[in-house]
C-alpha cells in the first residue's frame, strides 16, 4: 500500500467530536481533511477544510465526497454500510466495510467475538416477547436487554430485575430485535484502544479503567489499577479482535473485569473512544494521530504514556445553572480542557472534556474532579 502523504486530503464520515480531535491531529501533521454529515457547524465540520452537508443515505453525494479524499475513515460508527459501501467506490475506505457491518449490531458483534473465541457474557437473541421471556427463564435476572441496532451509551437498553419485568422491557427496546445479557457483577470497567496498520503492525495504549453514570461514561483513568497479568490479558484480547476482523484503523475494546479476576467483553468501538480523550495529552501518539497514521499507511506512533492522566466527560447538565466557569477550571494549571464546539448543551449530550496529569493515577483522578466541580463553583 503507498502510504497517503502529509498534504493529502482525508474524508471522514461522520463530523462529531471524535472526528474533530481526529482533524486537529490530521491538521497539525500537514494534511487536509474533508466531513460528510447532515448536520452544519459540526463539531468535525469546525476544524475541517470543508464540511459537506447531506443525507447519509445521498450514495451520489457520498461518491463525490470520496472522489475528493485519498482516503475514508469514519468517526461514528452507525454510517449506513451502503454509504460505507458507495465511498468504498471511490477511495480506500479504512476500517473497511466489514468491521463496520459486525460491530454496528450487537448480535452480529456478539456472535463474532464468541466465535473467536473470546470472552463474552452469557447472551441470547430476543425477536419476540416469548423468545425474550425464554431467555429470562434461561439466563435468569437481573439481565439487560439491548438493542440489536444502532445502539451506544446505553440508549436502546434497558434493565430486567425480576422475570416480570419482561413485558415493560420489551415495550422499551420498542418490539425490535435485541440482545439478552446476564447481568455481569463487575469489579470494574475498563478498556483498551490499540491501532492496527496495513500490514497487520499493532500498537496498543495501556489499559484505561473506566466510571459510568448512568450508563454513560463519565471517568477514565490511565493507567487502570490491574494486576499486570489482566493487562497483558486484555491487550492480547484487543489484538486478537483486530487481527480477526482485519481492521486497519483505531479500535476500543470495552471490557469487565469480574471479583474472581476474568475479562469479559461487552463492546467494541472500530474508531477512537471516549475513554482514550486523555491519550491527545498523556501519550507520545494519541488515539487520533494513531489512526491518521493506521488508515495513511503510516508507520504507528509510540504509546507511551508520559504522567498518570485521568479524564471527566462534560455533559450538558454542566450549563444547567448557565456558562460553566472556564477561568475556574483553567486556575488548575495541570488540567487539560477541550470543548467540542457545540451550540446547544442538552443535558446527557457530550460538551467537552477536562484532563488531569498527576504524579499518581489517584491524585490525577482527584484533580480533574475537582477542576470539575469548580466549573460550577462548588469545590467537589
Ligand atoms: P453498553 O452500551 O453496552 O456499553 O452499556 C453501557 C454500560 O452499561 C456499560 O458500560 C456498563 O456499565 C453497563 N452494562 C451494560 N451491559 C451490562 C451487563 N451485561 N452487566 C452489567 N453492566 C452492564
Amino acid at each position: 500500500m503507498t502510504p497517503v502523504l502529509p498534504g493529502a486530503t482525508i474524508g471522514v464520515l461522520g463530523a462529531g467530536q471524535l472526528g474533530r480531535m481526529f482533524a486537529i491531529a490530521a491538521r497539525r501533521m500537514g494534511y487536509r481533511v474533508h466531513t460528510f454529515s447532515p448536520d452544519t457547524d459540526t463539531p468535525t465540520g469546525q476544524v475541517a477544510d470543508v464540511e459537506v452537508v447531506a443525507p447519509y443515505e445521498d450514495l451520489d453525494a457520498v461518491r463525490a465526497f470520496a472522489r475528493a479524499v485519498s482516503v475514508v475513515t469514519f468517526e461514528f460508527e452507525n454510517v449506513p454500510a451502503e454509504t460505507a459501501a458507495a465511498a468504498a467506490e471511490r477511495a480506500p475506505v479504512r476500517p473497511g466495510g466489514h468491521v463496520l457491518h459486525t460491530t454496528q449490531q450487537r448480535l452480529r458483534e456478539k456472535a463474532f467475538l464468541a466465535g473467536a473465541g473470546l470472552p463474552v457474557a452469557p447472551f441470547l437473541a430476543v425477536h419476540s416477547h416469548a423468545e425474550l421471556q425464554a431467555a429470562i427463564g434461561r439466563l435468569g435476572t437481573p439481565a439487560v436487554l439491548k438493542q440489536a441496532a444502532w445502539g451506544y451509551d446505553g440508549k436502546g437498553q434497558v434493565w430486567i430485575d425480576f422475570p416480570e419485568g419482561a413485558d415493560a422491557a420489551w415495550a422499551v427496546v420498542g418490539e425490535v430485535e435485541s440482545v439478552l445479557e446476564a447481568a455481569v457483577p463487575f469489579a470494574k470497567e475498563v478498556s483498551v484502544v490499540a491501532a492496527r496498520g496495513a500490514r497487520g503492525d499493532f500498537a496498543a495504549f495501556g489499559v484505561i479503567e473506566n466510571e459510568h453514570r448512568d450508563q454513560v461514561l463519565d471517568v477514565s483513568v490511565s493507567p487502570a489499577d490491574l494486576p499486570p497479568r489482566l493487562a497483558e490479558e486484555a491487550v492480547a484480547i484487543a489484538r486478537a479482535v483486530m487481527e480477526a476482523l482485519d481492521v486497519v484503523g483505531v479500535l476500543c475494546v470495552e471490557l469487565f473485569v469480574t471479583p474472581d479476576g476474568r475479562l469479559l467483553v461487552n463492546e467494541l468501538a472500530p474508531r477512537p473512544h471516549n475513554s482514550g480523550h486523555l491519550t491527545f495529552d498523556a501519550c507520545l501518539t494519541s488515539q487520533f494521530e494513531q489512526q491518521l497514521r493506521a488508515v495513511c499507511g503510516l508507520p504507528l506512533g509510540a504509546t507511551e504514556q508520559l504522567r498518570p492522566a485521568a479524564m471527566a466527560n462534560l455533559l450538558g447538565r454542566a450549563w444547567r445553572d448557565g456558562e460553566p466557569d472556564w477561568a475556574a477550571a483553567c486556575a488548575f494549571p495541570d488540567v487539560k480542557l477541550h470543548l467540542y464546539g457545540k451550540n446547544e448543551a442538552r443535558p446527557g449530550r457530550k460538551m467537552g472534556h477536562l484532563v488531569a496529569l498527576a504524579e499518581t493515577r489517584r491524585q490525577a483522578r482527584e484533580r480533574v474532579l475537582a477542576a470539575r466541580a469548580a466549573l460550577s463553583g462548588r469545590t467537589q
